[in-house]
Formats: C-alpha cells, sequence, structure tokens
C-alpha cells in the first residue's frame, strides 16, 4: 500500500513543487512505484514531470468532482519513470462546485484510495494556499513534507501550517503526521540560514531532514525541458541532493517499520 506523503508549505517559492517532481523521480530511480498528485492550479510539478497541462482530457478536478475515475486521469509520461494525476487551472473551480458538499475534504482521499496498492508513494504537491485543494492533500495524507527556505520570516508562516495539520489529525485523519522538515535552496554560508536551521532543530528534533537541498541552476533549468533534473543532469549537485533525500527518506521508514528498532 502506498505511503502517500503531501508537500506542503502556504508560502509559495519554496520549492514545493521541485521537491515533489524530483523525489518522485528519485524514489523511482530506486525502484519504487510513485504516483505524482498535482493539486496546484498552477499545474507546473504536471509540466515538470512531461504531462502538458493545456491539453488535459481529465486531471485532479474531474477527479475531486467525482466526473471520472482517478485511474482514468492518470497519466505515465514516457520519460520521469512516475505516474501523474495532473492538474491545471481547472481545478480552481473544484473548490467552488464543492463549496455546499458534504465530505468535500474527503474527496481526493477516498479517490487516491482505489489506486493505493499499485504505488509504493503518493507525493501530493499541494498550492501555496490552505484552501479546501490543500486540506484535500492533508486529509488523503499519511505525512507531510514541509519544504521552506532558511530565510528571515520563514518560521513565521508555520505555525499557520501546523495548526492546519493539527486540525486535520484531530478530525478527519487521525494517523497523519509531520514526515519531515525540508531545507531547500539552502545555502551554509548565509549566517541567518544557520540561525534558521538552528531553530528548527529546537522545535522538530529529528524531524529536519539531514539532507539539505542546495541552491543549484539545474534545478530551476530543468522543468522547462519537461523532465526531472536527474533526467537532464543527473550528477548536478540537486540531483544528486534529491537522491540523498529519498534514501533518506526510505532508510527512515525502515528503521520505524524494524522489530530489532522497537523500544529504541
Ligand atoms: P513552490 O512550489 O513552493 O512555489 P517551486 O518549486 O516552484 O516552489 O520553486 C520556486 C522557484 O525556485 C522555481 O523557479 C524553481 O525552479 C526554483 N527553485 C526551487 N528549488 C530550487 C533550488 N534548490 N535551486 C534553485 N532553484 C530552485
Ligand atoms: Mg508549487
Amino acid at each position: 500500500m502506498a505511503r502517500i506523503i503531501a508537500i506542503a508549505n502556504q508560502k509559495g517559492g519554496v520549492g514545493k513543487t521541485t521537491t515533489c517532481v524530483n523525489l518522485a523521480a528519485s524514489l523511482a530511480a530506486m525502484r519504487k512505484r510513485v504516483l505524482l498528485v498535482d493539486l496546484d492550479p498552477q499545474g507546473n510539478a504536471s509540466m515538470g514531470s512531461g504531462v502538458d497541462k493545456y491539453s488535459l482530457k481529465r486531471s485532479t478536478y474531474d477527479v475531486l468532482v467525482e466526473a471520472c475515475a482517478v485511474s482514468d486521469a492518470i497519466q505515465t509520461p514516457p520519460e520521469s519513470g512516475f505516474d501523474v494525476l495532473p492538474a491545471n487551472g481547472d481545478v480552481t473551480a473544484a473548490e467552488v462546485e464543492l463549496i455546499h458538499v458534504d465530505g468535500r475534504e474527503r474527496r481526493l482521499r477516498s479517490a487516491l484510495g482505489k489506486v493505493q496498492s499499485s504505488y509504493d508513494y503518493m507525493l501530493i504537491d499541494c498550492p501555496p494556499s490552505l484552501n479546501l485543494l490543500t486540506l484535500n492533500g492533508l486529509v488523503a495524507a499519511d505525512g507531510v513534507i514541509i519544504a521552506m527556505q532558511c530565510e528571515y520570516f520563514a518560521l513565521e508562516g508555520l505555525s499557520a501550517l501546523l495548526d492546519t495539520i493539527e486540525q486535520v489529525r484531530s478530525s478527519v485523519n487521525v494517523s497523519l503526521e509531520v514526515e519531515g522538515i525540508l531545507r531547500t535552496m539552502y545555502d551554509p554560508r548565509n549566517s541567518l540560514t544557520n540561525a534558521v536551521s538552528g531553530q528548527l532543530h529546537e522545535h522538530f528534533g529529528d524531524k529536519v531532514y539531514r539532507t539539505v537541498i542546495p541552491r543549484n541552476v539545474r534545478l530551476a533549468e530543468a522543468p522547462s525541458h519537461g523532465v526531472p533534473a536527474m533526467h537532464y543532469d543527473k550528477y548536478s549537485r540537486g540531483s544528486r541532493a534529491y537522491m540523498a533525500l529519498a534514501g533518506e527518506m526510505i532508510r527512515r521508514e525502515e528503521r520505524l517499520r524494524s522489530p530489532n528498532d522497537m523500544g529504541a
């Protein structure tokens, strides 16, 4: 059964989409079966995975309004190595259409449940806000990766996200947890980076991934080629960082599952 992970932060431009696409590619390179779920009307994760958002017959929108089965909206782009449930601007309409529907925050969860046995991981790219779309992502997820830049004010927005996660946990999804805190566009030469890193370790302890994602131009360039960075420049620092992250994630999970570590 797939582990479902939402990548969230209501702040835009912190590297959520870059993380979603490149982590999906890295997990796929490790022979995991991966579904990337695009929940952002900008459709950047779809485009960056090689799915043209301008020519979608079916998208996350159709799945959310129950106009089609999730399996009918999933695509397998030839080069990325993972499947994609794509999105475009239409997804915004789902929010409006569902506004008076009971259980509207559970739509994605029930849809993904139908294909959960076909994958090892589902990664959900959340939009940059705490709206109904993000809520659908959090309700569907087992864990949340919070992507963040180590900069001034970075911690400020975090409490609203943590409150939302807590609300979801205490109501619809008791098993939801913070999977990890990922530091993106990391620049160790910046003294602020170190200060914020220190604060993150204080608050979140070993939830903070040891792997950091450096600022790397290949990660920014790859989307214009419609492929994850590892298919564009395998040995770039950015590609290697996301491979390391996938490795760290898998090892963490194995540790949690391993009976020898029980009670350790
Ligand atoms: P979000 O999804 O949180 O809005 P994106 O992943 O779209 O953020 O990233 C915002 C911008 O920063 C994009 O142009 C992306 O290519 C670039 N970017 C993201 N991560 C990195 C990185 N580690 N190094 C360089 N550029 C990055
Ligand atoms: Mg994004």
